[in-house]
């Protein structure tokens, strides 16, 4: 009999139920880069695990929670989007280049 053992460490993206408040007011402008749109965000925290076949056996580091796009769980920033397109407005831009609209 031949055995082997596969194993690592994977990280697990949880999603937190709620938003916690030292991650500050949830109020900003957020922007999703990965989405090109504005986006909810929702708190997911990047957990280390150690992996048997590709199984999660035990968390070995608990990640920082962090706000991240509710779609695709890409980090967001904060900026001003156009209301009525969604597409990023540079901070002092009064018209948005994507649909003229007045932002
Ligand atoms: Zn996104
Ligand atoms: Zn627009």
């Amino acid at each position: 009999m031949f055995f082997f053992f596969l194993f690592g460490v994977g990280q697990r993206v949880k999603t937190l139920k709620a938003i916690p408040a030292r991650l500050g007011s949830i109020n900003a402008n957020l922007y999703c880069v990965n989405c090109n749109k504005t986006a909810y965000p929702v708190a997911i925290r990047r957990d280390s695990w150690f992996e048997l076949f590709f199984i999660p056996v035990f968390r070995i580091k608990k990640g920082q929670a962090i706000l991240a796009c509710d779609r695709c769980k890409g980090p967001l920033i904060e900026a001003n989007a156009c209301p009525t397109c969604g597409a990023l407005v540079e901070q002092g831009d009064r018209y948005c280049h994507n649909c003229g609209a007045k932002t």
